[in-house]
Order: C-alpha cells, then sequence, then structure tokens
C-alpha cells in the first residue's frame, strides 16, 4: 500500500513530497520494503497528470500499487497598474493607458493577453491564463473637472524698475485640482518698454484643460525716480537648527504663501519625511551641523568637515539632495570656537571656498533664541529690512520656538506689501558673511 493518498494534487511548482509505500504480508511487515521500486516521476514544474508506480518482489511474486500525483495550478495571474489607480484625465482627451503588467505563477509574463475595456469611468482590465484561472481589475476614470486653476504671481503685483534697467519677471506658480502641470500653459500679454518712464501692466492667463480658467495682472512701473523701499530687494527666510514639529508648520505657511525658503538643518534633528517635504516643496536644504556641538566641531578643521560630511551624506541619502550652502554653528564671527582651537574660523572660512562651498551668515536676525513673543520677533525682522539687495533673515525651527511659528505669516506679509521678493538661497545667491573675530 502506499503512505498518504493514492490521489494527491500538488500546486504547480510546489515540491512534491514523496511519501513512499510500504508492503506486508499476512499482516507482518516484509523486510523487503526498503527494496520498494519506485516508476515514474512527477515534474511539479509541468501541469498534468503523473502516475507513480510502486512494486516490491516477495517469495518471486511482485506485487504493484500506484499514487496519482496531479499538478494543478490554480492560481489566478496578477495584473498590476503603473500610474494612478484613479486617474483624472481631461473630458476631451482620450483615455492613455499609463501602462500595466500581468504576471502569472506558470505562464509567465503574460501581459500581451490582458484585454483592456475602456468605458466612461473606469478601464476593465481582463485575462486567463493557461490553466483557465482568470483576473480582473479595474482603473477609475474620473472625467470631469469645475474647478478653475489658481494662478498665483511671485513678486510684488506692483513692481518699480528704473529706466533703462532690464524688466526679469519674478514668475508665477500655477496650482490645478486636476491637470498635472499647467505652468507651461500661462499665457503672459503686455509688455514692459525699460526705455520709457510709465506703467505697463503684464495679464497671466491659463485654463485647464476643461476650459477652468484665471488670471492676474502685474503693474510695473518704469520711473527715474530712486526706487521704493524693498524694490529690487529679495528676502532670504533661513530656519536653523532643525527638524521639529515647528517645521511642518513653516512648511504649511510657506506653502499658502508660496514663498521659498532655505533650512539649515542639523544632523541628529532630520526627520526623513519632513526632509522629503522641504525638498518636494521647492525649498533648499543648507549644512548646518551633524551634532551641533561646538567642543567637537571646532575641535580642529578636520572635525569640522568630518562634522559636515556626515550630515551632507545624511542628508543625501534621505533626499537624494547634495547640498553646498553652508552656515557655519554659531556664524562665522562666532567667538565661542576661540576656545576650542584659537584662529580656527579664519581658516575655515577660506577653505570652505577651497572645498566647493559657500556659507552664509545673516544681515537681520529675529531674537528668536530667547524667549521672545512673536510680535517682538515681527518688529525685530523689519526693522532690520531696509533698501539692500540681499536680506538673509535668521530663525529657529526648533520645537520651542511657536514664536518664530506665529510671528512668519506678519513677516511675509510686511515683506509683500512692501515690495520685497521671498526666495531660497542657492549656489547663485549673493553670499551674506559676518566679519571674523577668531
Ligand atoms: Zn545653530
Amino acid at each position: 500500500m502506499v503512505n498518504g493518498h493514492e490521489k494527491l494534487t500538488v500546486e504547480v511548482n510546489n515540491q512534491y513530497q514523496e511519501q513512499g509505500a510500504s508492503a506486508s504480508y499476512k499482516g507482518n511487515e516484509l523486510t523487503e520494503n526498503k527494496k520498494i521500486e519506485v516508476a515514474g516521476k512527477v515534474d511539479t514544474g509541468k501541469t498534468g497528470e503523473y502516475v507513480l508506480i510502486y512494486s516490491v518482489k516477495h517469495n518471486g511474486i511482485t506485487s504493484k500499487v500506484k499514487r496519482v500525483v496531479e499538478v494543478v495550478d490554480t492560481q489566478a495571474p496578477i495584473i498590476t497598474l503603473e500610474g494612478e489607480t484613479k486617474l483624472n484625465i481631461c473630458p476631451k482627451d482620450d483615455f492613455k493607458d499609463p501602462g500595466f503588467k500581468c504576471l502569472d505563477n506558470y505562464d509567465g509574463d503574460i501581459t500581451d493577453k490582458v484585454e483592456v475595456k475602456v468605458k466612461k469611468d473606469e478601464v476593465i482590465y481582463t485575462v486567463k491564463d493557461q490553466s483557465g484561472n482568470k483576473s480582473q481589475i479595474e482603473r477609475k476614470l474620473n472625467r470631469k473637472d469645475e474647478v478653475s486653476p489658481e494662478l498665483g504671481l511671485l513678486g510684488p503685483k506692483t513692481l518699480y524698475i528704473s529706466v533703462n534697467s532690464q524688466y526679469k519677471d519674478p514668475g508665477y506658480e500655477v496650482y490645478d485640482n486636476f491637470d498635472k502641470d499647467l505652468k507651461d500653459k500661462v499665457k503672459v500679454s503686455g509688455q514692459v518698454d525699460a526705455s520709457k518712464l510709465g506703467e505697463y501692466v503684464l495679464k497671466y492667463e491659463v485654463a485647464d484643460c476643461s476650459g477652468n480658467k484665471s488670471g492676474a495682472e502685474r503693474k510695473v512701473i518704469v520711473t527715474d525716480q530712486p526706487l521704493p523701499q524693498g524694490q529690487n530687494s529679495t528676502i532670504y527666510l533661513t530656519f536653523d537648527d532643525g527638524n521639529s514639529s515647528k517645521t511642518i508648520q513653516i512648511l504649511d505657511i510657506l506653502k499658502k504663501e508660496k514663498v521659498k525658503a532655505t533650512f539649515f538643518v542639523v544632523g541628529t534633528n532630520l526627520k526623513p519625511d519632513i526632509m522629503k517635504r522641504i525638498v518636494a516643496e521647492g525649498h533648499t536644504i543648507g549644512l548646518h551641523s551633524d551634532t551641533h556641538k561646538y567642543e567637537q566641531i571646532y575641535s580642529s578643521t578636520s572635525a569640522f568637515f568630518n562634522d559636515i560630511e556626515t550630515l551632507s551624506n545624511k542628508i543625501k541619502e534621505m533626499t537624494g539632495v547634495e547640498t553646498k550652502i553652508l552656515r557655519f554653528p554659531g556664524g562665522s564671527s562666532n567667538a565661542v570656537s576661540k576656545s576650542y582651537t584659537p584662529g580656527i574660523m579664519s581658516v575655515l572660512v577660506n577653505e570652505v571656498h577651497a572645498k566647493g562651498y559657500h556659507y552664509f551668515d545673516w544681515n537681520v536676525g529675529s531674537g528668536d533664541t530667547g524667549p521672545i513673543s512673536g510680535d517682538q520677533i515681527f518688529q525685530n525682522v523689519v526693522s532690520g529690512l531696509g533698501v539692500k539687495e540681499t536680506y538673509v533673515t535668521l530663525f529657529h525651527d526648533i520645537e520651542k520656538n511657536q514664536a518664530t511659528v506665529d510671528a512668519l505669516p506678519k513677516i511675509i506679509e510686511y515683506g509683500k506689501s512692501h515690495g520685497y521678493q521671498f526666495d531660497k538661497i542657492t549656489m547663485t545667491t549673493p553670499e551674506i558673511h559676518h566679519g571674523v573675530t577668531n
């Protein structure tokens, strides 16, 4: 008799466990049991019926038993959709499939066997493998959009330029609930003749694929008078020592205000989600310190660069971004480094440039390291603004700094209404340096 069942089913590509057979004569196990021969083989890589014959010889008589093993394929193929499973498509456009793949445990890649039916509000993908196992998956289609895009001007709505200077449009941003990228579809009409005094109007218009429109206007005044405060000035908002939960609140404000900024981060505070968001929303990341421990980073120039490189690698790993923008802990003017290595800052300011970094101190303080109210921070910042081209403001996006978060919308509003532009620090931003004291 066979051990186990006489009829067995095995899933294709699974292992078949031979359970063997045993023989007995008049109730006694035969010693020849170990001599039972098996004829036939099970190929679990192929569906079908396999017959195994077990035979044993006893007293010159051969006894045989058989087992039928059926290798079956009961697993349905798996269809995977590329792109979004709920797809917005323009009512005027034909459906363009973002792609799909179909793999079967037995048939392999049967993507070309998938049938695609495009209906009004869904696309249905069906497939059947050789063994008759079926799969179906749907992609939902949304073909209706009644919401207009949002067109936001970067820079001021009224912009002054000096006669005979060159007009450079600060640009715009577009967001639409439905269309992915409308920025290229914005039409700008009107022209600025910078050689002639006067007021010019530029009109910006955009329509989404469903025909929902939105627009904005900018007045450009060509003048031979001194430019009003803020015109031709850029404020670079910078936040040190993050990430923290305040970073998230700051990102929310910047997003709402369509303002870009720069985050000088500390390695031990990094949170991958926040770091990715900073990059995704168009801000820049600067190197501040991995540990922010003065006694360590200013113990030698090599200790300083080790610290910066550790931080740089962490940032790269989390975001893919390799940044060369740097802010010394304490600023390049710090005196605290003197107690660890006299003269180190004088060496470092040159060496960072030699290694291709750009370093940024600040020329507007917010005072947000001490106990301070949002109103005081606002006062500190706006009193530091004037008619220079470049203002780098120093804030700290650390956990305790609710006041910084409170002050930020007011500072942005003040800047915008006084003609300032906001931007993030990049490698082309003019560097702002303090005087070195060590
Ligand atoms: Zn710092």
